[in-house]
């Protein structure tokens, strides 16, 4: 009688062969995180289905691709981290998305939450002031066929004045209090997020323009790097060397 392996198309010939060793299923664990994220309260269906297609495996390192679909966030090098698809996830609810909008991005890092914006119809306008991450990142977008997201290089809390109004701004990096060009950018009725607060107590922020009266709301507790720059934290010496400018390099 012919056997086979559990979990392989080996068959069993009786010898002790090595059985290969199965890659994860990406679309497997995906649709398991969006079931954790359905169980932690998001209900969204937007975001779900965004979140459950795009490959959060491949905007982590290829070391740490194994753990791309826990609800933890992950070093992305130079000091920074991708957010927990979970804080990916809440952001992007309360930004009450759907297609045609026009998003500013502060922080592009991975890339990741720039890419859940554009599968949920979004044109994206990103900033990164990483060099590497800023040239690494808008390449990996470009890639893997992102065409409604633009990258730009500089200080996002200068925002981006020839691009503005946006009807929604996020904030995926924390500073002591929301960065006043960007509110100034934000249309009547936008929406902004934006972690807030110091470096041990932040809350995600969540701010709605009714005309041009900003009324914000707090929301849950969170740990965010430093936002630098002229209206970020001013005490990081990376802010000191940011180009006033925010420009955007052709990828
Ligand atoms: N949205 C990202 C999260 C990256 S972490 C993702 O999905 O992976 C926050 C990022 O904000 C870091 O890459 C950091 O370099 C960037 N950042 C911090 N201050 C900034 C500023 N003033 N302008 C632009 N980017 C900034």
């Amino acid at each position: 009688m012919t056997t086979y392996c559990f979990n392989c198309q080996y068959e069993d010939t009786g010898r002790d062969l090595p059985l290969p060793e199965r890659p994860p299923d990406p679309k497997r664990l995906r649709a398991r995180m969006v079931r954790l994220l359905q169980a932690r309260g998001i209900r969204d269906e937007r975001v779900l289905s965004a979140m459950n297609n795009v490959p959060r495996h491949l905007f982590v390192q290829k070391a740490l691709a194994v753990q791309a679909y826990e609800d933890t966030p992950l070093p992305i090098g130079f000091g920074q981290s991708i957010s927990q698809p979970y804080i990916v996830a809440l952001m992007s609810s309360l930004l009450k998305l759907k297609p045609g909008l026009r998003v500013l991005e502060i922080g592009t890092g991975s890339g990741y939450q720039a890419a859940v914006l554009a599968q949920l119809g979004c044109t994206v306008f990103t900033v990164e002031c990483v060099p590497e991450l800023y040239r690494e990142t808008g390449n990996l977008l470009h890639s893997l066929g992102f065409r409604s997201i633009y990258a730009f290089f500089g200080d996002g809390t200068l925002g981006l004045p020839d691009a503005a109004p946006f009807d929604r701004i996020i904030i995926t990096a924390c500073g002591p209090k929301i960065p006043a060009p960007l509110v100034e950018q934000l249309d009547k009725n936008g929406i902004l997020i934006a972690p807030v607060g110091s470096r041990e107590h932040q809350r995600l922020t969540c701010l709605h323009k009714s005309g041009d009266h900003p009324v914000a709301r707090e929301h849950d507790a969170v740990i965010f790097v430093d936002l630098v720059g002229i209206h970020g934290r001013g005490t990081d010496q990376r802010a000191k060397s940011l180009p006033s400018e925010v420009g955007r390099v052709f990828l």
